[in-house]
């Protein structure tokens, strides 16, 4: 959490002061009231743009999180018994609402996330289609009959809304993250209390406000969806609460290591997105071209801040100088910069914290045997000296040791080699972490290997496509100390409802399950 003193007079670079103005010109456009802080602290929220403060929010504390707790749990004994597809009506105008103010949204998660203007819009884009996706859901949700052993008896499930969701996201994803959650469980019957991650409270306010005046618009209550401007005080407070059914963490390995036992011990129900390593596997049968584009987009995109990002590449020894030697030339090239900018494809780290980690990785890799093949210093930017921005690192290792192993959230691809297949997904599935996968081949029966249940061992498996870029129609979610849980699409809504198995005995007698008889 970073607190500031506002008696400190802010730094103001020209490029902090286009900033402050930008951000409120994209608040003001999308009807957003920022509260005004305290004098002399609150949130300040830092622009990985400049390195420096563009706004000073309000910072919620455990009362304000109750308070939001106890205005949800109020709204849900209305909401929950509000028709689904009326329900399904109001994320509909979400959707709408999002549309509308899509570049508005996009900038303030450039803004504050450091993606670049195409990648920020696409995350708006993922907040619409699973509105689409959840306006579907309100309509078909829906449980199965199966048949009584009993005659005369009718046996069913039902799908009820849970109640209160806690839902804590990470700064990479500082809107989409939320949409998946919020519009599943909206038209699930359920209300949301978020707490966004601390370096992104903008682009949550405005996200929210959105849902809100949705809400208002078709008469119900602004506490169906509310928002908790702070840092891992206020979640641990929402964690902690007993009113909240469900808690949905998506953020570090770390995070949700406390998260799971908190919510376990008070006997609530949690859903984890966690950290990644994520690998692809390049056979000699590969389309090299192909995997090279995917590559470079999967490991380099947001900057290697995604939790799907490409960290490692087992590659066959026949290509592996080849893929080495293709990507050292595309890394090169690689236009580094100002995420706002036309062509810009590496935007900034999301701090200096972060840069540092990255290098101290890479030093690391070197002290394991490691080459640098390419990239992996930091880069200044004109107008930007508080930012931290790199260079995307191609780093080639003799083995996967401890470095390669963790989640070092920042641009490095460590590229290993391998001989057989069953070596590669060996080496694949030997991290902590189980999110994504791919496999570049052309051979039919390597692809299904690695598909398999004796294949990669990740929550998302790909074929000749990169690891990162998943699409709201399938669940998303990893294996292992990702965390399990699922978010989005396919059935993940069932995390969101509770069941309720009902027997109805329509006959004039009493018969006992399995032929027990009793007086
Ligand atoms: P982080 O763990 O530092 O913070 C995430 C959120 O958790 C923040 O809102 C923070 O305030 C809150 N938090 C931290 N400790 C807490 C605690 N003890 N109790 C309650 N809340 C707490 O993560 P980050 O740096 O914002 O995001 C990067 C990480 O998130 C990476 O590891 C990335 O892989 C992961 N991530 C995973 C997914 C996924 O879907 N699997 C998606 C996005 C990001």
């Amino acid at each position: 959490m970073t607190t500031t003193d506002t008696t400190t007079p802010l730094t103001t670079t020209p490029l902090t002061t286009e900033l402050r103005t930008a951000a409120a010109a994209a608040l003001d456009r999308l009807g957003v009231e920022v509260p005004a802080a305290p004098d002399g602290g609150g949130l300040a929220v830092v622009s990985p743009l400049s390195g420096e403060v563009v706004a000073t929010l309000p910072e919620a504390g455990a009362a304000d999180v109750d308070a939001a707790v106890t205005a949800a749990a109020e709204a849900f004994r209305t909401w929950r018994s509000v028709p689904g597809p009326v329900r399904g009506a109001v994320v509909k105008r979400l959707g709408e609402l999002l549309t509308e103010h899509k570049a508005d949204l996009a900038e303030l998660v450039t803004l504050e996330a450091g993606k670049i203007t195409s990648e920020a819009l696409g995350e708006v884009q993922e907040m619409i289609d699973v509105c689409d996706l959840a306006v579907g859901l309100s309509r078909t949700l829906g449980g199965r009959t199966m048949p009584s052993e009993r005659p005369g008896h009718r046996l069913m499930e039902q799908w009820h809304p849970l109640g209160v969701v806690g839902v804590v996201s990470a700064f990479n994803f500082p809107v989409a993250v939320w949409s998946w959650n919020t519009a599943v469980a909206l038209v699930c019957g359920d209300t949301v209390v978020w707490k966004p991650s601390e370096k992104t409270p903008l682009s949550a306010l405005a996200s929210n406000a959105l849902l809100q005046r949705a809400l208002v618009e078709a008469g119900f209550p602004e506490a169906v969806s509310s928002v908790v401007i702070g840092g891992r005080d206020a979640g641990e407070a929402l964690v902690a609460d007993r009113r909240v059914a469900l808690l949905s963490a998506t953020g570090s390995e770390r995070m949700g290591q406390q998260v799971a036992p908190a919510v376990a011990a008070r006997g609530g129900r949690y859903l984890l997105e966690l950290g990644g390593n994520n690998a692809a596997v390049v056979a000699p049968s590969a389309d090299l071209d192909l995997a090279v584009r995917g590559i470079v987009f999967a490991a380099v995109g947001t900057a290697g801040q995604r939790c799907t990002s490409m960290r490692r590449l087992i590659v066959h020894s026949s290509v592996v100088d080849d893929v080495v030697a293709r990507l050292e030339r595309a890394y090169t090239g690689l236009p580094i910069g100002d995420p706002r900018a036309e062509g810009t494809l590496v935007g900034p780290l999301t701090d200096a914290a972060s840069r540092d980690r990255m290098l101290a990785a890479l030093q690391e890799a070197r002290a394991d045997g490691g080459t640098v093949v390419v990239g992996g210093g930091a880069v200044e930017v004109d107008g930007a000296p508080g930012a931290a921005y790199v260079a995307p690192a191609v780093v080639r290792m003799p083995a996967q040791t401890a470095v390669v192993q963790r989640e070092t959230f920042a641009p490095i691809l460590y590229v290993m080699s391998y001989e057989t297949l069953d070596e590669a997904i060996a080496m694949h599935n030997d991290v902590p972490q189980g999110l994504s996968s791919a496999i570049f081949t052309l051979d039919g029966r390597e692809a299904e290997t690695f598909l398999s249940e004796a294949g990669s061992d990740c929550g998302i498996v790909n074929v000749n496509i990169g690891t990162s870029g998943a699409e709201i129609g399938g669940a998303f979610g990893g294996e292992k100390s990702t965390g399990g849980g699922r978010e989005s699409g396919s059935d993940s809504w069932k995390q969101y409802m509770r069941r309720a198995t009902n027997t109805v005995n329509y006959s004039t007698e009493l018969p006992l399950a399995q032929g027990v008889t009793f007086g």
